[in-house]
């Protein structure tokens, strides 16, 4: 079975275009059609004074018409007022309305992301989704800023004043616009360059922003091997990169502008010269003229800022590209539709000749059959990589198996609700992970509901109780990123007081290979053991203690389960367990996992 999320095809920019109308703008066509009647308005309003400047020269200064004075200004004073007013209400409500959407885009994303299977993860790098999240986003933002205000405006401005440069002169107005294609199309070729000098950039932020966040997390690692260095070195590349992409982008973008400039020269020139010479042997009349050339000049604002909303329009799309991109990364783990809850009455599980391979050509699991009996603890030991923790994993369907199937109290993992299956779950494994948040939020998680006292007392019964009301704040203290402000037993504690206080019936042990010193070991021990009580127990051991307490061990070696039985037997048997204890658990406590 390919264990491959559905990836996405690439999206065209039509399809892009169709979605991007379809999923953010059609919930919102009421108010997108307002701000269009107020684009309208600013659009018309300019071309109107480009037209008022024929009666203002014809009626007021050549034929000095005092009576048409005033109703002239008042004219051009009424359009100057709609323009304004069309202007403020389109940008209030394309800005309300596009942050909406982009607000809208990036919930759906985290959504999305959260409810991602662990293959999904295994796949797509940290920092990268991040950026999606962010760097792309910002750039959809600034797109809609620029873009989605001033794109519609712009471009009806554009044609109402072309309109009103053929209604006074059509010959001129021809002759301006020969030069107008050739503008058009060079601006077009820089916006699909842009595009991918864009995209290349996003990918290295992201690789950027990877890197930064492994080698800060792992700052003790990094100093204590001296690779400093090296992540130093593998940074500046990628900073370096980052850099030359940025500037390649805004060379292009710097080219635009004074390519549009040195067009509407041309035209201008021409347009004087040409339009000049008509006035003279009075082909058309001076009013018409001044008409004429306020409605080109004014063209060249909107028509600047459709080069530059371009650009951004560009960068916002290949930001909108990449964001689809994951939210069409459909989830492989299917639930059936109306799937049963799970009902554990006993709390067996049970591996029926399962078969699992992370996607490679070796399978991590070969044929693994085991019974973990219930309220009993059954302890899987073996080598490292021979599969211990995809057993784990493959339980609260983190991955699903290729081949046979996880039996619950006889129900098939695969047939029920992943939400009754993982209810029925706790998991407390050796990377204890806190939230940057409070310790009472911490044991709360996934126990909302969970009152204060409820959280007291699954602290005291882990033995964190006396720990946590010495904290500064008591439960109330935060215990900083990944709980680095609190000790390796006593993050452990807090992570075992939170699985009491979710009280599932089936335990998913990941044992902490890291040496605790006597006194907290025996601590964490006792709360684990309260714990385990009456509980399913899978444990992945690396302490003697605990494997010579379990009631079952199962060794695994190279995806097989190769012995099964309790420490006295298998001792007694003298085959593959025998000698891993000899090579692993011999020295007391805690051993190589
Ligand atoms: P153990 O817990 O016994 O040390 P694991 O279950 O972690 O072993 O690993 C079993 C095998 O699966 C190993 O060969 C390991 O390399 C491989 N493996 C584990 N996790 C992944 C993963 N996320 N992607 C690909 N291969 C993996």
């Amino acid at each position: 079975m390919a264990v491959s999320p559905t990836a996405a095809p690439a999206l065209t920019t039509a399809d892009l275009y169709r979605r991007l109308l379809r999923e953010a703008v059609a919930p919102y066509a009421g108010r997108f059609l307002l701000a269009g009647v107020c684009m309208v308005a600013v659009a018309l309003s300019t071309a109107a004074l480009a037209w008022l400047m024929d009666p203002v020269v014809n009626r007021v200064f050549v034929e000095k018409r005092a009576d048409l004075l005033w109703p002239v200004g008042l004219a051009v004073l009424t359009v100057f007022a709609v323009k304004g007013i069309g202007a403020y209400g389109q940008t209030v409500i394309m800005t309300q309305v596009g942050q909406t959407v982009l607000t809208d885009l990036q919930n759906r994303l985290f959504r999305h992301l959260l409810q991602m299977d662990l293959t999904f993860f295994a796949q797509h790098r940290t920092g990268t989704l991040i950026s999606r999240l962010t760097t792309d986003i910002a750039a959809m933002r600034m797109a809609v800023s620029t873009a989605l205000t001033g794109l519609g405006r712009e471009s009806l401005s554009i044609i109402f004043l072309v309109g009103v440069m053929f209604y006074q002169d059509w010959l001129l107005a021809t002759v301006a616009f020969v030069a107008f294609p050739a503008t058009v199309i060079p601006i077009s070729l820089l916006g699909r360059r842009l595009r991918k000098v864009t995209a290349n950039t996003q990918e290295q932020t992201g690789a950027f922003m990877t890197l930064v966040e492994q080698s800060l997390s792992g700052i003790r690692l990094v100093k204590a091997y001296r690779m400093e260095e090296y992540e130093r070195g593998r940074a500046e590349r990628l900073t370096t990169a980052i850099r030359d992409l940025v500037i390649k982008a805004e060379r292009v973008k710097a080219m635009a502008s004074p390519l549009m400039e040195t067009m509407g020269g041309v035209a201008v020139t021409i347009v004087i010269v040409y339009g000049g010479w008509r006035v003279i042997n009075g082909t058309t009349s001076a009013g018409a003229f001044f008409s004429f050339i306020t409605a080109l000049l004014s063209a060249y604002r909107p028509m600047k800022a459709l080069a530059n909303a371009n650009a951004s329009v560009n960068e916002g799309l290949a930001g909108a590209q990449r964001l689809f991109g994951v939210l069409d990364t459909g989830t492989v783990m299917a639930e059936k539709v109306n799937a049963p809850a799970l009902h554990v009455t006993r709390g067996e599980v049970r591996f029926a000749d399962v078969a699992f391979s992370y996607g490679g050509e070796a399978e991590a699991l070969k044929a693994i059959s085991l019974v973990a009996a219930p309220g009993k603890t059954t302890a899987l030991v073996g080598p490292s990589g021979a599969g211990k923790t995809t057993i784990l994993n493959l339980i609260p369907r983190f991955y699903d198996v290729a081949e046979g199937a996880i039996l619950i109290d006889g129900q098939n993992i695969a047939d029920v609700s992943i939400a009754s299956l993982r209810n029925s779950i706790a998991l407390v494994s050796q990377d204890v992970v806190l939230f940057d948040d409070t310790v009472r939020a911490n044991i709360r998680y996934g126990r909302s509901d969970a009152s204060d006292a409820d959280v007291e007392a699954a602290a005291g019964a882990a033995g964190a109780h006396d720990f946590i009301a010495g904290l500064p704040e008591g439960y109330d203290t935060i215990v900083g990123e990944r709980g680095q402000t609190l000790s390796g037993g006593q993050r452990q504690r807090i992570a075992i007081a939170r699985a009491l206080l979710k009280d599932a019936p089936i335990l998913l042990l990941d044992e902490a290979t890291s040496a605790l010193d006597t006194e907290t070991e025996r601590q964490v021990q006792a709360a684990l053991d309260r714990l385990k009580q009456g509980r399913t127990t899978l444990v992945i051991a690396h302490r003697l203690s605990t494997v010579a307490a379990a009631d079952q061990i199962c060794v695994v070696d190279q995806g097989r389960v190769v012995e099964t039985g309790d420490h006295g037997a298998l001792m007694a048997s003298g085959g593959t367990y025998s000698r891993l204890y000899a090579l692993q658990f011999s020295t007391l406590g805690a051993a190589t996992g």
